[in-house]
């Protein structure tokens, strides 16, 4: 066991404060990585603050972490002592479903472990996330960062870039195609670079005007404000594929209107409920889907990709002491576009 300094929201309306958890000695198949950055998604937001029910206080979140190898159990083959590595959103599964044997572990039947507001399968005590200076992870679930990544901005990968990567790989996103992305925050703007750098044709829909330049240097091809509601005439039967990344309740039906025939609209936000309409889907054919994270393998794929075509996220980097104000940002649109924790910043403290 380590005693290893954390942030943790006592309850759902406590702010993030010091706290310390333990850490297990690595076991034989497990990495232990000290901490570097960790990423701050809107789902820490919604799970410290009790929005998707069930939650496990106190909560250290944090799913984008990206550290050294600091010690390694004996039948570690994957990793060894200084490499740069990454943990997503699950730490462990089931390992023998259908969707664990085909590398889909976030939809393991048994329920993926996620990697903080869980619970470990064997003890059945709370995991732990990053917003701490280190853990310990088994090597099946611990992700390469490809030489030469920063490791700040490469942090978001671990769930932002994932979780949109996926979605246009599995609905087959390819060059030419017109996708659309809504809300331009974490998800969104992992979603433009990486559908740019697939090839398509990307227009950003936004409620915020003043993030209509960085659209176009994100590798968005277009760009149009939601507020004043004309984008649903000018832009009408227009997508391919749409990928809604928001955060907050909004109307799905408006939105399945820019879909062309066929088209699909995948939720990606995870926002409290909103009414859905038949007639947007029945009258041009259209689906709705949904899509959650990556699995391991195609995250890797993800990491890889993004060192091949130079991909990173953009943050602001912020001291764990800034984590409340960043909490408030974020509910304000006002990020730009990934916040990073320094965890240096943790361990000083
Ligand atoms: P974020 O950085 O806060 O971005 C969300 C964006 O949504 C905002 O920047 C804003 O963009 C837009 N938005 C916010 N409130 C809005 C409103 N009332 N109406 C319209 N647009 C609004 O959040 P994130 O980290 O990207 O996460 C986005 C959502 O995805 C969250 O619900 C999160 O829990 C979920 N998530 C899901 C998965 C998954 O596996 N499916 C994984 C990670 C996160 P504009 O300023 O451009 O409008
Ligand atoms: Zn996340
Ligand atoms: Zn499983």
């Amino acid at each position: 066991m380590s005693r290893t300094p954390a942030y943790a929201a006592a309850s759902a309306t406590s702010p993030l404060a010091p706290f310390a958890v333990d850490r297990r000695a690595p076991g034989p198949r497990d990495v232990q990585i000290d901490i570097a950055y960790c990423g701050v998604c809107h789902s820490d937001l919604h799970q410290a603050r009790g929005d998707w029910g069930g939650e496990i206080f106190p909560m250290v979140p944090g799913h984008e972490i990206v550290g050294h190898v600091s010690a390694v159990g004996g039948e570690v083959t994957k990793y060894k002592v200084g490499d740069a590595v990454g943990v997503g959103c699950f730490v462990d599964s089931c390992r023998a479903c259908p969707q664990c044997r085909a590398g889909e572990e976030q939809f393991c039947s048994g329920g993926m472990t996620l990697t903080y507001n869980g619970r470990e399968r064997d003890t059945g005590a709370p995991t732990y996330g990053g917003y701490s200076t280190r853990i310990v992870v088994d090597q099946d679930y611990v992700l390469r960062i490809p030489d030469g990544m920063p490791l700040d901005a490469a942090a978001p990968l671990l769930c932002a870039g994932i979780t949109t990567y996926s979605p246009l790989r599995h609905f087959g996103a390819k060059p030419g195609d017109k996708v659309a992305v809504v809300g331009l925050g974490g998800l969104g703007h992992m979603a433009v670079k990486l559908a740019a750098a697939m090839g398509c044709e990307v227009t950003v829909l936004s409620t915020s005007e003043s993030k209509r330049k960085d659209a176009i240097a994100l590798g968005a091809h277009d760009f149009a404000a939601t507020g004043d509601g004309g984008v649903f005439q000018s832009h009408a039967e227009r997508f391919d594929l749409i990928v809604d990344t928001v955060s907050a309740p909004h109307d799905y039906n408006a939105y399945l209107g820019l879909l062309k025939v066929d088209g699909t609209m995948v939720l990606l936000g995870i926002p409290g409920p909103s009414p859905l309409s038949a007639f947007p889907l029945v009258w041009r054919r259209r689906k709705l889907a949904g899509s959650l994270i990556g699995g391991i393998r195609e995250t890797q794929e993800m990491l890889d990709f993004c060192a091949e075509h130079g991909i990173v996220s953009d943050i602001e980097l912020i001291g764990i002491d800034a984590i409340n104000e960043a909490y408030e940002r974020m509910l304000k649109g006002d990020v730009r576009y990934r916040f990073v924790i320094d965890i240096a910043s943790l361990q000083a403290g």
